[in-house]
């Protein structure tokens, strides 16, 4: 079955469509442009670099309500291209290489981390103009491949949000103030939060707000990219 998939959908680059020799994700090329998270990095966020604490300054005087956010990808070259494609040239088709791709690199903190995954959801407005939602299209891909709950009715965004990006951080969190509503059924669980990037945590960090005030334990942060601090 699986070779007579591969007949019909052979496997390509999930940012070029170049078709790939065999399974994989990007063709030679693009894989040269894909960037893995450097080593080490902020225990809490995820942010690159050697930190005293082990926590970045930013966690340190801001501590997050989630427990971690870890992203295995930068938000450059390559991966930024294919999450482009994905979330703005119409390819909801991209949802399961993406999903699979996060498996793969994110191996060790799907291993460490439980929970049921729960998408963090686009306002209506957005997902009528985009015809769908690609993180939750990413998180179901995500659970089929994990074998996990997934539960996209735990939290609905119930208010349209600017776009973050050159937002000030403040303003970042103003923005997204309110936005999300939790479903009591979260009530003791612990949840794993599915994006396809995470910039600057404002809006992962109401999410958990939001989860933490209907009653979840923990929330634990994933998505597939992290956007570069100094491209903020
Ligand atoms: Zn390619
Ligand atoms: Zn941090």
């Amino acid at each position: 079955m699986e070779g007579l998939l591969e007949l019909v959908y052979p496997p390509a680059c999930v940012a070029c469509d170049e078709v790939l020799p065999g399974a994989g994700f990007f063709c030679e090329e693009c894989e040269a442009l894909v960037l893995e998270t450097p080593s080490p990095h902020c225990r809490t966020c995820s942010e690159p670099g050697a930190f005293p604490s082990a926590r970045c300054p930013r966690c340190e005087s801001r501590p997050p309500p989630f427990t971690l956010a870890y992203a295995p990808l930068e938000h450059d070259g390559a991966v930024a291209k294919a999450i482009h494609r994905f979330k703005y040239e119409q390819r909801p088709d991209l949802a399961r290489p993406l999903a699979s791709l996060l498996a793969t690199m994110a191996k060790a903190y799907f291993r460490d981390v439980p929970g049921a995954l729960v998408p963090l959801p686009l306002h209506t407005g957005r997902f009528r103009e985009r015809g769908y939602d690609q993180a939750t299209l990413l998180g179901v891909e995500l659970g089929a491949v994990l074998k996990r709950p997934v539960h996209d009715a735990w939290l609905e965004r119930r208010r349209a949000t600017e776009r973050q990006v050159g937002l000030s951080e403040d303003a970042r969190d103003a923005n997204v103030r309110g936005a999300f509503w939790a479903s009591p059924d979260v009530k003791g669980q612990e949840v794993v939060l599915v994006d396809d990037v995470y910039t600057t945590g404002s809006t992962a960090a109401e999410a958990t707000r939001t989860l933490k005030a209907a009653g979840a334990t923990r929330v634990f942060i994933v998505t597939l990219a992290r956007a570069r601090r100094e491209l903020l």
